[in-house]
């Protein structure tokens, strides 16, 4: 499995981290070694393409901050300084340097580097408290990344069986139920907001279609243009109103139902619809979460999908818990009552960079769910104005879905190579051996209370105030 990047460039001029200000009249004008030549991408020579086509050169998101052009100018006529405008994208979640690397990824295909390292805090709330542990010392690492050595990125949406059984002959004596497998451990989700009129959903579905992942999306907003990608498509249906969409369901490969009271008397009817068909039970991510998947794992459903909030954060409380914890809450819940092997469970919100995905599977998620980082890589600024309404900046509805659905392509590109060296650092070959593997991984919590503990004792006041 591989997936085709392709450049695809923004229709809009991105808002970067940096502004260039440039003393020109300091420049002496006729230096043989100008630093403008010697940028490693090529700033200056597209500065240069602005000018001549008389665009505004300033707003530079593709420059690394490695500083060079500051430190080595023999005039010292450059200095960074940030975008006023870049600082105003998102909220505090979805900050403005996960738009801007998440429009890069799209527009090249490639895993963004940093040339001034990284400059963040030591610890965050949510994910930002835990690190992948890549320590090359204790076991060998693989190479997927150029691939040297494969490393499969596959998980599975259907049910297994407990174990198999073999008869006296050894064949196979279990019935082993149809596969759904999908090559990357991540999936598409309708967006909650944002322009979702002209192609924008269908762009998305067409991306979806191309990389063999799966789509979430309402019944309500599947059209006849839909059709060619029916396989890859998820509708979310409810006890209620599924009857009304046999049609539907007849075409696609699994459905989800959102939980309610008796939902798995409903099971067996909506597979009368569709003989075969892998179901989901969506389920709020709150704090009967846990108990919700230990007794939804004695039905038949294939998949439990999970949804968070925005940022990624539990439901229905004042003090909610981040992925990281009630993934693991959930994970060990069934592995506890010896069920986990029973069921896959999926988690949508608040995913926003590939090394979310991965730090959800080691938490011990089978797979996540991408919403707003989808579209980010159609060019949306969070600007949120089209929740009042008002246009879109940047013209969602007129993008052409050959470039909107390549962008997401070249996006997941980018996630899945930096998933495989995440693994291959860990010396892991299978997305699916990932799954819970909290030893290789550390998490703030515990790292703290094993070093500061002895000394301090217990922490009586939370980090974040
Ligand atoms: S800081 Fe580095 S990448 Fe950015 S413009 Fe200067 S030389 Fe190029
Ligand atoms: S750019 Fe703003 S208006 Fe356009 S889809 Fe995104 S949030 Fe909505």
């Amino acid at each position: 499995y591989n997936i085709m990047m392709e450049t695809a460039p923004p229709r809009f001029h991105p808002v970067g981290k940096y502004a260039t200000v440039e003393f020109r009249e300091d420049c002496a004008g006729s230096c043989r070694e100008c630093v403008k030549k010697k940028c490693v991408s090529g700033i200056f020579k597209e500065n240069y393409l602005h000018a001549i086509s008389m665009e505004e050169p300033e707003y530079l998101y593709t420059c690394q901050s490695c500083f060079r052009c500051v430190q080595e100018c023999t005039r010292g006529i450059f200095s960074r300084v940030i975008d006023p405008e870049y600082r105003t994208l998102g909220d505090d979640y979805w900050r403005p340097d996960i738009l801007n690397r998440t429009w890069y990824q799209a527009h090249t295909g490639k895993v963004p580097v940093s040339g001034a390292g990284y400059r963040g805090p030591f610890v965050g709330k949510g994910f930002d408290s835990m690190w992948t542990d890549m320590s090359e010392i204790v076991r060998p690492t693989r190479d997927g990344i150029h691939g040297r050595e494969y490393i499969n990125t596959c998980i599975e949406l259907s049910r297994r069986p407990d174990r198999l059984k073999f008869r006296d002959d050894m064949s196979l004596g279990t019935d082993v139920p149809p596969i759904l497998e999908i090559p990357v451990p991540v999936m598409f989700q309708h967006p909650k907001f944002g322009v979702s009129g002209g192609n924008v959903l269908l762009t998305m579905a067409r991306a979806a279609h191309e990389l063999g992942t799966m789509m979430f999306i309402r019944a309500e907003d599947y059209a006849d243009a839909f059709a060619p990608y029916a396989e890859n498509l998820i509708p979310c249906l409810t006890k209620d109103n599924y009857q009304d969409f046999a049609d539907i369901i007849s075409k696609t490969r699994m459905a989800e139902l959102a939980y309610a009271s008796g939902i798995e008397n409903e099971l067996d009817k909506l597979r009368s619809l569709h003989p075969g068909l892998f179901i989901s039970i969506g389920i709020p991510l709150n704090k009967k979460a846990a108990s919700c998947a230990l007794e939804l794992v004695q039905t038949d459903a294939d998949t439990l999908h999970f949804y968070a909030d925005d940022h990624g954060n539990e439901l229905d409380t004042e003090n909610p818990r981040s992925l990281k914890d009630t993934i693991r809450e959930i994970h060990l819940r069934l592995v506890e009552n010896n069920m986990r092997q029973k069921i896959n469970l999926v988690f949508s919100g608040g995913i926003a960079m590939a090394e979310h995905m991965a730090k959800a599977i080691i938490c011990g998620a089978d797979g996540v769910t991408v919403d707003n980082s989808l579209l980010i890589a159609l060019e949306c600024r969070l600007c949120y104005l089209c929740k009042a309404d008002k246009p879109c900046p940047v013209k969602l509805e007129d993008a052409d879905p050959d470039w909107g659905s390549q962008r997401i392509i070249n996006l997941m590109c980018a996630w899945r190579n930096q998933l495989l060296e995440v693994m291959g650092a860990m010396g892991i070959r299978e997305a699916r051996r990932l799954r819970g593997e909290v030893g290789r991984s550390m998490k703030f919590e515990d790292l703290e209370a094993e070093n500061f503990g002895p000394i301090f004792g217990e922490r009586k006041v939370s980090g974040d105030k």
